[in-house]
């Protein structure tokens, strides 16, 4: 098609942030901090190479995902315990907070309750940034590596994609069938990945992460969660997944209770105030 003779007038329309965060309620990242120094630690689980574990989050406490013998990325799904329909919600994050988020952004739930599950209150690869490429880490916006992906590409069958790890550690973790609990499973945080767009074709990109055996992201639980962690067969993700190729590593998380009374004023986040009409007169059973 030939361009019109305004196009380079409408490329140049200044863009316009789609939701100004200035009114996002912010967490209170000192009172977090301050309780986190007196927390101690409850309970360990390691994700083992390409493999997933689950894990269990009361509200108000803490969990903490670290790198382990080498450079290895991993696939976060958080679920409410009361309702694994409530779930982490990637892309309303991404437009909340941008592509990747680090220290005092927050892993949202999905519709209609759209609250905090979790904020990230330590991220010890926050000085990355974002490099020339445009990457940066810990994004929202890959997807899972899964086995349905990697067959339509290339007509393999492999079972340890994240996907498949989660699926596991989710049905395991939870008595579900195999089937019921891969419903459950959801677009990531993908953990330590270094990621990005192409600024010229504009397709996902992934580059070797930055993370060493030491780095970690810390996490304080808004609410009671249900949490599975699967260390990506792609292994630092510097050339390819969805495969046996990769060095892989294990990661490890870490849960940690506070001392009573060091959240003092805090209480976990109710459900969205929507009143869920939808324009059509009172919901029964709806409850903020
Ligand atoms: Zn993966």
């Amino acid at each position: 098609m030939t361009e019109p003779d305004d196009a380079a007038a409408r490329r140049a329309a200044a863009p316009v942030i789609c939701y100004p965060n200035e009114t996002l309620p912010q967490p209170d990242l000192a009172l977090y901090r301050a309780a986190r120094v007196g927390a101690s630690k409850t309970a360990e689980v390691l994700a083992a190479p390409r493999d997933a574990a689950a894990f269990r989050v009361p509200a108000g406490h803490f969990f903490r995902i670290t790198s382990v013998d080498g450079p290895q990325v991993g696939d976060l799904n958080l679920w409410s315990v009361d309702d694994l329909t409530e779930r982490f919600y990637s892309g309303k994050t991404r437009a909340l907070h941008g592509t990747h988020i680090t220290t005092g952004e927050r892993m949202w739930s999905s519709l209609p309750h759209l609250r905090p599950m979790a904020t990230v209150i330590e991220d010890t690869l926050n000085w990355y940034g974002i490099d020339e490429y445009g990457g940066s880490v810990h994004d929202v916006i890959g997807t899972r590596c899964d086995p349905y992906t990697g067959h339509l590409l290339a007509g393999t069958q492999y079972h340890h994609c994240c996907h498949s790890n989660l699926t596991r550690a989710l049905s395991d973790e939870t008595g579900l069938p195999l089937h019921e609990a891969e419903r459950h499973v959801h677009d990531v945080l993908n953990v330590f990945m270094c990621t990005g767009f192409t600024r010229d074709t504009g397709q996902y990109f992934m580059k070797a992460s930055p993370v060493r055996p030491g780095d970690y992201i810390e996490f304080f639980a808004e609410i009671d969660l249900l949490g599975a962690l699967s260390a990506c067969p792609g292994g630092d993700c510097s050339a390819q997944h969805s495969s046996d190729a990769a060095a892989c590593f294990p990661l490890l998380v870490e849960v940690f209770a506070p001392a009573p009374g060091a959240l003092e004023g805090w209480s976990s986040p109710a459900r969205s105030g929507y009143d869920g009409t939808h324009g059509r007169g009172p919901v029964a059973g709806r409850a903020g």
